[in-house]
């Protein structure tokens, strides 16, 4: 209590705190998956704080290790110019030409394929954002939490595929994984960690995406161009779809069991279409604690990107007399059962939730690639999830060779029911 006293006091003397001393500007950075929307949101982040800083300091503010990408090259090169890593990496190697001729001349490294992408997250950065999309983003994340570094978690699917070999690694190396899911950013920045015998549950909550209000016809011939066009978020591809089908907050409902010590019958989803509230943290004493913001990924890479300092973003501010109104509702099971299977897979346990992962992406794949129909891609999932899981429930995922042997029997499962649902 002395303690909390004394914060206080010093705080109420100290308000003028200069903005750009923090500690946090010297971390040396890694972006894995630096040219997608996370990736993007982080840079434009680290060109705000540079521009800030301008002349006031003489040490390079957040320097960079290294940035990767999967195909974008000619975006790599414009950022690898611009923010001037120690190397930039493509992990398709049939494009390494362009970007060795791309970076010629400069002092940045160039370098592809996947051992590449691995030694990316194996340099000593001392913050590594995870945003490679998907289970492809599993193995160099791996590699960066073991370094034992502080890793921003964007690439949920990390977690879902593998999260008790993830954390497990995370508590041996003493790596600090900071969420960056809104959600998940939020419940960190209000969950009283020093006791969490204080919390009684979670609520998640969730736009409704852009079906929320279609009909099951109706979302029966949606196009993919309708399914990422997202009412209030501006995100890649597969996770504007997978907002679409709600499966992006079952995925969050298993992440959040990874990331917080409370069991999934503790966490609530609830339809919340304007995305201001990120999410709550239920206390036994009836206080429900939130946090809220504009509907801009900067705000929770900011908190990650400083954590534990807090950092100037440049995301617009929340006017409430604007917006207004605040609305909730529960979510519909009977149109968006993604949410059931998410929780089903949860209960099964051991690889299920690996299974319900490498399914979907198959299916959001296939989906934008306009194989199959939107709904198909539940049915893929579902039918993936009794086929495999089958006497796999119980299955403990001890190594990266375990997950991915299981994602990718998953995988081929998937893939054989789009082909038979593409025909029909
Ligand atoms: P994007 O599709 O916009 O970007 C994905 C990034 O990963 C790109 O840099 C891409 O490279 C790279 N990449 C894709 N496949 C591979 C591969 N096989 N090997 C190596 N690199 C690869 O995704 P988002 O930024 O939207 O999302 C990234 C992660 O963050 C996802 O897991 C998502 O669920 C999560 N997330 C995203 C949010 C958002 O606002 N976008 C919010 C919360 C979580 P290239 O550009 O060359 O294809």
């Amino acid at each position: 209590m002395d303690q909390a006293r004394s914060t206080r006091n010093a705080a109420l003397e100290n308000v003028t705190t200069p903005t750009y001393s923090l500690a946090a500007l010297d971390r040396r950075i890694t972006i894995l998956g630096s040219t997608g929307s996370v990736g993007c949101n982080t840079l434009d982040l680290i060109a705000h704080a540079r521009a800030a800083c301008n002349d006031r300091r003489e040490a390079p503010v957040f320097p960079i290790e290294a940035l990767t990408a999967n195909r974008r090259v000619d975006l790599l090169i414009e950022q690898a110019l611009e923010f001037r890593p120690k190397v930039a990496v493509i992990a398709d190697p049939t494009l390494y030409e362009p970007l060795r001729a791309g970076l010629e001349g400069s002092d940045v490294d160039a370098a592809a394929g996947p051992e590449a992408l691995l030694e990316a997250a194996q340099r000593p950065a001392e913050w590594v954002m995870a945003a490679i999309v998907g289970a492809a983003g599993l193995r160099p994340t791996l590699e960066a939490v073991k370094r034992g570094c502080l890793v921003a978690l964007a690439n949920k699917e990390c977690l879902v595929c593998a999260g008790d070999l993830l954390t497990r690694e995370a508590r041996n190396s003493g790596a600090e994984l900071l969420p960056v899911d809104s959600e998940h950013n939020a419940i960190f920045q209000v969950f009283a960690y020093d006791q969490p015998e204080s919390v009684e549950g979670l609520i998640l909550t969730a736009s409704g995406g852009p079906f929320r209000d279609w009909t099951q016809e109706q979302m029966a011939v949606a196009t993919p161009e309708q399914a990422v066009a997202h009412p209030n978020w501006s995100m890649g591809a597969k996770i504007s779809v997978d907002s679409a089908t709600l499966m992006n907050k079952g995925l969050e409902l298993i992440e959040a069991c990874h990331l917080f010590p409370v069991p999934p019958d503790k966490i609530e989803i609830i339809v919340h279409p304007q995305s201001i509230i990120h999410s709550l943290v239920r206390y036994i004493d009836g206080s429900v604690l939130a946090q809220l913001g504009t509907p801009d990924m900067r705000t929770p890479i900011a908190s990650t990107l400083a954590w534990p300092e807090r950092m100037v973003a440049p995301s617009p501010r929340l006017n409430l007399t604007e917006i207004a109104e605040l609305t909730f509702e529960e979510p519909d099971l009977e149109r968006f059962p993604a949410l059931s299977l998410a929780r089903e897979s949860l209960q099964t346990g051991g690889g299920a939730p690996t299974i319900l992962n490498a399914a979907n992406e198959v299916a959001v794949q296939g989906f934008l690639d306009r194989r199959v129909g939107f709904l198909d891609i539940i049915r893929i999932v579902h039918h993936t999830l009794e086929v495999v899981c089958r006497g796999q429930g119980g299955l403990r995922l001890d190594t990266f060779e375990d997950v991915n042997a299981l994602d990718e029997q998953a995988r081929a499962v998937a893939r054989a029911r789009m082909a038979t649902l593409a025909k029909s």
